[in-house]
């Protein structure tokens, strides 16, 4: 707040002498409140609306700059959550590319190079289709080869899928003039100990990656499983259901998680939203990227908002969720349970189509 003031000492102080010559004598004299029209309580009169509409003015600019809303949006496990024909992922690979462009969103798309393979050899069309992200100006990053879940392999197994990850993903974005950059973890485990965090951290900032966090975690893909059985079974009336429950559940979601960064760090810092590259979003997410739009949301690149010091915090987590990393920040600055309350949950309708029994 206090660099608040400073940044905008000239413009305080512009306002405040716009509101004061605004009320001119002839308006105040018309007004008449005071019934005289000595020059003393003419003036204090003036002094006091001018103040009262400085005051008003501030309060409101200051509620903007605590509500600034900036988020990077991410999509996982490409080219596409659940291996389909090649026909299925391009179509679903273009509808989302082309929401993305709409709403000129710098998108960043985390791959898992296995499913670029079919009977164990890397696919032409399948890296044909990836390759759609690159020709739209879209990054890509590591997200390891076959998604293995680092809670439960060892660390050499897991390292090694990174690697073997990195391979061909390099190669790809080199080839097209770019640099691979990011790692996202899969399930976003990142080590059921300090010394396997620290580990797998040393190994990723060896390797030049830089690691994509994620604040607002959620259960889109258990719409997007809910999405699939609609579409599968061809109910279309379903199909719209579950959309329009998936768009309201991520307007609610993102709110509670601007509530805990109002909680954590006096302001909605800069956001970074993890969703998966399938069919709910080749279908929904232009309708997502404008409510968001409606909401205030703009669109920044993730190395944009991982610039936030928010990202510097301090993050001993070693939980065994996935979760946010605005809970991993709050868990380790002793918030207690109170923080995380109201935390919107997925509808149970939602889990009963998917068949999914928890979050
Ligand atoms: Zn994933």
């Amino acid at each position: 707040m206090t660099a608040f003031f400073m940044r905008n000492a000239i413009s305080v102080l512009i306002h405040f002498t716009r509101y004061y010559l605004i009320f001119k004598e002839s308006t105040l004299k018309t007004i008449n409140i005071s019934g005289n029209s000595n020059l003393h309580s003419y003036f204090s009169l003036r002094f006091l609306l001018a103040l009262f509409l400085f005051i008003l003015h501030i309060t409101v600019t200051a509620q903007q700059v605590s509500l600034k809303r900036v988020i990077a949006v991410t999509f996982d496990d490409l080219p596409m959550v659940r291996s389909r024909s090649n026909e299925d992922t391009r179509a679903i690979t273009i509808a989302i590319i082309n929401a993305v462009k709409k709403h000129h969103i710098p998108a960043v798309g985390f791959v898992n190079t296995a499913k670029l393979e079919m009977d164990g050899k890397l696919s032409l069309e399948r890296q044909r289709i990836l390759n759609l992200w690159l020709e739209n100006e879209l990054e890509l990053g590591n997200h390891t080869y076959s998604h293995p879940e680092f809670h439960s392999v060892s660390p050499e197994i897991y390292f090694a899928d990174i690697i073997r990850g990195e391979t061909p993903l390099k190669e790809m974005i080199e080839k097209a003039g770019g640099k691979l950059t990011y790692f996202r973890h899969p399930y976003l485990h990142t080590g059921r100990s300090i010394a396997l965090k620290d580990s797998l951290q040393a190994f990723l900032i060896n390797r030049g990656y830089t690691i994509a966090l994620v604040t607002i975690d959620n259960a889109e893909w258990i719409f997007a499983a809910a999405y699939d059985k609609a579409d599968k079974a061809k109910d279309s009336l379903l199909s719209k259901q579950v959309a329009k429950q998936y768009i309201e559940y991520m307007l609610k979601k993102i709110q509670y998680f601007e509530i805990c960064s109002n909680e954590l760090f006096g302001r909605n810092i800069a956001h970074i939203l993890l969703l998966h590259a399938n069919r709910l979003n080749a279908d929904y997410f232009d309708k997502l990227a404008a409510a968001l739009e409606h909401t205030g949301y703009s669109y920044t690149t993730l190395a944009s908002v991982l610039e936030d010091t928010a990202y510097k915090s301090a993050d001993t987590f070693t939980g065994g969720g996935g979760i946010s990393w605005l809970h991993r920040w709050a868990k380790t600055a002793g918030k207690g349970k109170d923080f995380f309350k109201g935390e919107p949950e997925c509808p149970a309708n939602i889990m009963q189509i998917a068949e999914v029994d928890g979050e």
